[in-house]
């Protein structure tokens, strides 16, 4: 299906020296992946992290991007912003954004808006929470999440999309979903994504799953169909684990 790829996720965590640190640990680790590797840095670690990974492959990304490109919106950074420092992509639409910051379909589609007018590259979360699990609507929530994100976006832009299967009820919580609960959402999400494009276009996009993923658990997540990748949040502050989930990413 689409290109393999392994993002860690740092949340809020590291000073930029630890950010340094961190990296150069990562880095002889993981320089014969055969995936592509991305750490997502807070906003102040980023100008550290995009001089650790020269001489790497590994990219950057910010959390979060405001969708206007300068003004009045004191706290906030501008997708402009990023790509002036040298930043590739942008995590959007995380769970904890949506849940602890008010971020909501409409405002997740501006900034997707803004990403791809910037020239950076999206990593669009999406997933349900436990009730709407538990109340069988994962599919609805889901690829509706997904179709408003994606609203105006071209077929050729949406080669800078990563999408990013998360349910709510396993991030940071040590509940991963079961390989087939993935692998079936990851699967009718590249569906959400044919019947917005076509077949051909929605084979080609990279759909990970992130939720608890660990050095133990990834090799089976990762073998499945219509899982390309994953978004990792606590593994990904420790570079040994990292590097396995890496390694299993072919
Ligand atoms: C995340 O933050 O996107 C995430 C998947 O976190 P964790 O791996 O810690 O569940």
């Amino acid at each position: 299906m689409g290109k393999y790829v392994i993002a860690g996720n740092w949340k809020m965590n590291k000073t930029p020296a630890e950010t340094t640190a961190l990296i150069e640990e990562i880095k002889p680790l993981v320089k014969d992946a055969t995936c592509d590797v991305i750490v997502g840095v807070p906003f102040v670690d980023l100008a550290a992290a995009l001089e650790a990974v020269k001489g790497s492959k590994i990219g950057v990304a910010a959390q979060n991007c405001h969708w206007e490109k300068s003004g009045a919106y004191t706290g906030e950074i501008s997708a402009e912003m990023l790509k002036a420092m040298g930043v590739g992509y942008v995590i959007l639409g995380h769970s904890e954004r949506r849940t602890y910051f008010g971020d909501t379909d409409v405002t997740v589609q501006k900034r997707v808006r803004a990403a791809l007018d910037a020239g950076l590259t999206v990593i669009l979360c999406v997933g349900e929470y436990l009730e709407q699990r538990e109340q069988g609507i994962t599919g609805e929530v889901v690829a509706m999440q997904t179709k408003i994100a994606l609203g105006g976006v071209s077929k050729e832009e949406l080669s800078r999309i990563i999408i990013a299967y998360e349910p709510v009820w396993a991030i940071g919580t040590g509940r991963t979903a079961t390989a087939e609960q993935a692998n079936e959402v990851c699967a009718l999400i590249r569906k959400t994504i044919t019947g917005l494009y076509s077949c051909q276009t929605a084979k080609k996009v990279t759909i990970q799953y992130g939720g608890s993923m660990n050095a133990a658990n990834a090799a089976e997540l990762l073998a499945q169909s219509d899982v390309d990748g994953g978004l990792i949040g606590g593994a990904s502050l420790k570079a040994p684990d990292f590097a396995t989930i890496v390694a299993a990413a072919k």
